[in-house]
């Protein structure tokens, strides 16, 4: 834990403050430590420790030494599963298969990055039979799991059918509404030094322990915890969007808070002391930043703030102004830019088409065309090249198969959650319009942050809602939101 926490400080330094001409000495300094942490993830001497412990029957029935046995196992079966050779060529292919997607994307040439997508299938392919594939499942679940512990394709197919059928709908009756919010704040400028100046007292006040944490500026907000009293969050600013910084830092908020819930003083380098899975990260980051940061009450607490600290610009601007704003719903090319609703409709089309290729079902020459079909018929949108369709994520050529769900899953749990936290705290609106986040901080450290790893996400999300993850709160809660907002 201490070896890969020095990871964590260099690579965050490595993004914010690092001279670009230390890359080459960064690289092997993250080489040599990752080879060390490996090493002792990998070590016979804690294979024998693991099964003395297993054999245990008073740590079995101790649920937090049990929960982190269960952790430690898996890890060191994911690390010690994979033959060398196969995560060496893994890694020589995935960083050569980067190298090639950014010239084909600068070059819209699909033709030359489909075989190192071919290649990066291949061995995602082994990759999976050498995790094994669960019973009854398929190799896709192998992939799945690394980044989602618990979760299958089968119960992601089903929380995202029932989400795609009714969010298709949803989203064209708003491209038919006759409603567009008022994009009058889309012209405003704001210097980034007061933007800043508001990001922090934001932060401040919604529970973000800046004794224990940073915000600093990088190109691609992130959020990094190397380990106790140390979370590092990052944002970025643009004169034109200012409100974007905001709602960035929200977000990466929303991750630094759960990090700096989880039990680490007490229990650094155990699995109980770690997140549990993407998708409640995700939840975490998702819920500060949409259910809080683009609602309604909040902004009837931080826009007065944010005149004050803006000086004259945002005279005359209301808090529903700003609502309908934040709340824009637009199909377009990108993911990464695409509002709160049609983000999802993004990430199905990847999981499917991610599927598809994985399993030999979809050809990867046929991707464009797949691709471009599926935002014809879920998003009304003609993708013009290939750079602003199935070449724009990085995720695949850095050999990430599985990893698109955990984005639409954070964004069902938080739906989830809020949707039980909002049952036991009635006054909540009042309180965010008052500025006070307290009793939301505290339901989330007592409900989701101070397990950390213990329960995995499936049992989480029963043990906090009783019942397991579904749409409905989601969907219940976008269409709460858009059909009021649309007129529809
Ligand atoms: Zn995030």
């Amino acid at each position: 834990a201490v070896l890969s926490s020095a990871s964590a400080t260099l690579g965050w330094d490595q993004e914010t403050v690092m001279p670009p001409a230390a890359a080459a000495l960064r690289a092997e300094q993250l080489s040599a430590l990752s080879a060390l942490a490996h090493e002792r993830r990998v070590s016979p001497r804690l294979a024998e420790l693991l099964e003395a412990c297993e054999g245990d029957a008073a740590l079995a029935a101790d649920p937090v030494a049990a929960a982190n046995l269960r952790e430690i196992r898996r890890d060191y079966d994911l690390a010690t599963r994979l033959p060398t050779s196969l995560v060496r060529e893994f890694a020589e292919v995935s960083s050569r298969a980067m190298e090639a997607w950014k010239d084909a994307r600068e070059r819209d040439d699909f033709a030359s990055f489909a075989p190192w997508l071919e290649r990066v299938l291949e061995l995602n392919r082994a990759k999976a039979e050498c995790y094994g594939v669960p019973a009854g499942g398929e190799p896709y679940d192998a992939l799945l799991d690394e980044y989602e512990p618990g979760m299958t394709s089968a119960q992601v197919q089903r929380v995202f059918g029932a989400l795609r059928a009714r969010l298709a709908p949803l989203i064209a009756d708003i491209a038919a509404s006759a409603t567009r919010p008022d994009a009058r704040l889309a012209t405003l400028r704001v210097p980034a030094a007061a933007q800043e100046k508001l990001n922090r007292r934001i932060l401040e006040t919604i529970g973000f322990d800046f004794r224990a944490g940073r915000l600093d500026v990088s190109t691609h907000p992130f959020c990094e915890s190397p380990g106790p009293g140390d979370t590092r969050m990052t944002t970025r600013y643009s004169e034109e969007a200012f409100l974007d910084s905001l709602v960035s830092s929200l977000h990466e908020a929303g991750h630094g808070m759960y990090e700096q819930g989880l039990p680490k003083a007490e229990a650094f380098g155990q699995p109980i002391a770690q997140a549990t899975s993407l998708g409640i990260h995700e939840s975490q980051s998702r819920m500060w930043e949409n259910m809080v940061g683009r609602s309604r009450p909040f902004w009837e607490w931080a826009l007065p703030l944010a005149r004050d600290t803006f000086g004259g610009v945002l005279d005359g601007t209301t808090a529903d102004e700003v609502f309908g704003f934040l709340n824009t719903v637009e199909p377009g090319l990108t993911r990464v830019e695409a509002d709160e609703a049609t983000y999802n409709l993004h990430i199905m089309l990847r999981f499917d088409l991610e599927r598809g290729m994985l399993h030999g079902d979809l050809p990867v020459r046929d991707l464009p065309g797949a691709w471009n079909e599926r935002m014809r018929q879920d998003l009304g949108v003609e993708v013009p090249d290939d750079r602003r369709g199935c070449l724009q994520d990085i995720h695949w050529s850095m050999g990430a198969v599985g990893y698109f769900p955990t984005y639409t899953l954070g964004n069902a749990y938080a739906a989830q959650f809020w949707e039980a936290l909002r049952a036991q705290l009635p006054d909540l609106d009042a309180q965010v319009a008052r500025g006070e986040f307290g009793a939301l901080l505290g339901w989330l450290r007592e409900n989701v942050h101070r397990h950390g790893g213990r329960y995995r996400a499936p049992e989480l999300c029963e043990r906090i809602t009783g019942r397991p993850l579904s749409p409905e709160p989601l969907l219940a809660y976008l269409e709460g939101k858009l059909r009021p907002l649309y007129g529809i």
